[in-house]
């Protein structure tokens, strides 16, 4: 599945770290991706984040008969890499279910490879329900729970599904 208009093929990570920064209602989040000596900064929308991390933690959350590192794969990072960092554009996953593994691609924004920064890397299934794991609780940490339908509030309004409509807190 190598992809050569993937700038940065990362390959199988050694590890990956979702994180939140700033005040609740006004956060960004990152992935910062570890393999060998080298790492990478993919900048996500919250949605992004959550979206990969409910889609890894549906398709594999139970594997029962879980294998890893079957469908592990090089890196192929240049030794004179220098640590990538760009806000995603494009995020798209494939999951290889007999390998139990996941492929992630990441673009910036921009027509040619020359003006848009991207990578990619693979994931085994344990790996992917960690973050998974991680990347819902600092997704959902930092807001209050509805009392009613017990989803994260957001600050600036709530669409609450239990009192038909926008509750102002
Ligand atoms: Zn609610």
């Amino acid at each position: 599945m190598e992809n050569r208009e993937i700038r940065y093929q990362f390959g199988s990570l050694d590890n990956i770290t979702p994180e939140t920064f700033g005040e609740p209602g006004n956060r960004t989040f990152r992935l910062s991706l570890f393999v060998e000596s080298y790492t990478g900064l993919v900048w996500l929308e919250k949605e992004q984040l959550f979206e990969l991390s409910k889609y890894f933690e549906d398709l594999c959350g139970d594997n029962p008969d879980r294998k890893d590192n079957t469908g592990f794969r090089e890196c192929l990072l240049a030794s004179d890499y220098q640590p990538t960092e760009f806000k995603c554009r494009q995020l798209s996953v494939n999951f290889d279910k007999d390998s139990d593994t996941f492929y992630v691609e990441c673009r910036e924004e921009g027509e040619t490879i020359d003006d848009t920064s991207s990578l990619s890397f693979y994931l085994s299934g344990s790996q992917a329900v960690q973050l998974a794991k991680a990347g819902i609780e600092i997704c959902e940490s930092g807001r209050p729970i509805c009392p009613l339908c017990h989803n994260p509030i957001d600050p600036d309004s709530h669409f609450c599904p239990k009192s038909n409509g926008h509750s102002k807190l």
